[in-house]
């Protein structure tokens, strides 16, 4: 492995003038104002580990206001009252300005989390088409009327919910906050925005930027702080009428258990424990270079990462050579430094944790074939880590580490495939290789997950495909037609004649 440009004085760490505009306060009511707390928080850049800026860390009363800002923009007819047309120009509006600033997000993100800026990149754009995508439902949400006895006309209207929180982790921000507001808004509601604190700049930034579209003040809000704090004040709020939630699974099983005393909706987007499978007859090369990708783009911290290669036994060893001659290209590094692929891990805590899992694996009697240890003096870096000798019980083959660790292991047949796939409490996503198309339908029809890619990973749509996971990865689903129910309540009118 090459020394990576941990902090390479020659590649340029730009400063958002953002970030000096101070102080980063709460978005309500369509204006940016510090948090009634008074108390802030620093956001920290994870390659240097340096303060980047205070946030406003808000407490009750400031997510009161936030909430109530958005109860009155729902009920405002400036909102309630526009024509789908006008709603449908107002989401496009919100996609052109997010792509007039495209580099000074996707900086932001970088800056914040860490992620190689060329990915920053590519989530900043793939927010624009996800507005883009959405600003087309407005003017397709259709009723229904109902085959009632023909002296009573019977029909079904579908009527926003209301407020919506939206709470989003910090991996792929502007991401997170495009899928969430996108949807909630295309379908009529008002949102009071969470973004986590480890990465909250893009969603302030992105706040602001609305003062330049025609969206009227309090139809999206923003409220900063810690989930203990913040988020839990958002989740009890008996004006909120529905969380979306992306996040880890105890703090999704925290929000369903407060949701009973309100009966507040619910989506919960959490992790998973991914297995990429690679049948013999795999083009093996491919499979190879998608399999690293898989756990290490984004360091590792996707909740789709596939951090289980399962790979059928005649091939086993072949693989294994392949996958680690893939994985000598993931050298960390600064991701400003155009050559970067991944950058470092996106906040000290969650840093330390993945360290942890090295001695687990160990202790558990599984072999360290690659990587194990942290890299350089400076920063959050990790290497590619690939761990041999494991059992599909082991707490590295079930726990969800969400860094570039991923564990190796070999299936019979179909059958032994599917099993050792669905052997977690997850059930997000998967990846299967073959060139039998047999095969991949069985496979990806009899895996208990939300998505299966075939001889690919990790492609996105900008909503036209819905997203989720079965068992533990969470709870409903985000885009395609499904994202209607997510964000609607139907309402039956029966009318006598
Ligand atoms: P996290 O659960 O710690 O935090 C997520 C968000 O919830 C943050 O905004 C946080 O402030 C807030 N929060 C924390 N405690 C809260 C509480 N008691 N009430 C309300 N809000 C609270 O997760 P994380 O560490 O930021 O993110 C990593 C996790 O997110 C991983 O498990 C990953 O798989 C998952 N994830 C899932 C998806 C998906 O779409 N399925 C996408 C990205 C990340």
């Amino acid at each position: 492995m090459t020394t990576p440009p941990f902090l390479d004085a020659a590649t340029p760490r730009p400063r958002p003038a953002f970030l000096d505009d101070g102080p980063h306060g709460l978005f309500i009511g369509g204006r940016l104002r510090p948090a009634q707390t008074q108390e802030t928080f620093p956001t920290i850049d994870p390659t240097t580990e340096t303060v980047l800026t205070a946030i406003s860390a808000a407490g009750t009363a400031d997510v009161d206001a936030a909430v109530a800002s958005a109860r009155a923009a729902f009920e405002a007819p400036s909102w309630s009252a526009i024509s789908p047309q006008a709603r449908s120009r107002l989401l496009f509006q919100i996609a052109d300005v997010i792509e007039a600033h495209r580099e000074e997000l996707a900086t932001l993100d970088t800056l914040d989390m860490g992620a190689p800026l060329a990915g920053s990149l590519l989530m900043v754009d793939h927010a624009v088409e996800v507005f883009r995508h959405y600003a087309g439902w407005p003017t397709k949400i259709y009723g229904q009327t109902g085959p009632g006895d023909p002296s009573r006309l019977d029909y079904v209207l579908r009527q926003p919910l209301g407020v919506v929180a939206a709470i989003t982790a910090w991996n792929g921000p502007m991401l997170q906050t495009s899928w969430k507001l996108a949807p909630a808004l295309a379908t009529g509601n008002t949102v009071v925005l969470k973004p986590a604190e480890q990465s909250p700049l893009s969603a302030l930034r992105f706040a602001a930027l609305l003062a330049e579209t025609d969206l009227p003040a309090g139809v999206v809000n923003v409220v900063t702080g810690t989930g203990p704090v913040t988020g839990a004040a958002l989740v009890a709020h008996p004006g909120v009428d529905k969380v979306s939630f992306t996040g880890s699974g105890p703090v999704g099983k925290r929000i369903l258990t407060a949701s009973a005393d309100t009966l507040t909706r619910v989506t919960l987007e959490l992790g998973g424990k991914s297995p990429t499978i690679v049948f013999a007859d795999a083009d093996l090369r491919a499979a190879a270079a998608t399999a690293a990708l898989a756990f290490c783009g984004g360091s590792g911290q996707g909740c789709v990462s596939g951090t289980r290669v399962l790979v059928q036994e005649p091939v086993r060893e072949q693989f294994g050579e392949l996958l680690a001659e893939e994985l000598g290209r993931y050298v960390p590094g600064d991701p400003f430094h155009p050559d970067t692929v991944m950058g470092p891990i996106a906040h000290r805590e969650h840093f330390d944790r993945v360290v942890s899992y090295f001695d687990v694996a160990r202790e558990d009697g599984a072999r360290i074939a690659l990587g194990g240890r942290p890299l350089g003096e400076t920063g959050l870096f990790l290497p590619p880590t690939l761990i041999e000798n494991v059992t599909n019980d082991m707490r590295i083959a079930q726990e969800e580490i969400f860094g570039p660790v991923a564990a190796i292991m070999s299936f019979t047949d179909a059958d032994d495939a599917v099993r050792l796939g669905d052997d977690t409490v997850y059930g997000l996503s998967a990846s299967v290789w073959t060139r039998d198309l047999s095969t991949a339908h069985r496979t990806a029809a009899a895996l208990r997950v939300g998505t299966v890619w075939v001889n690919t990973w990790g492609e996105m749509t900008s909503g036209t495909m819905p997203f989720g996971g079965f068992k533990e990865s969470g709870i409903g689903r985000e885009h395609g037609t499904d994202v209607l129910d997510a964000y609607t309540e139907t309402k039956a009118v029966m009318m006598r004649l």
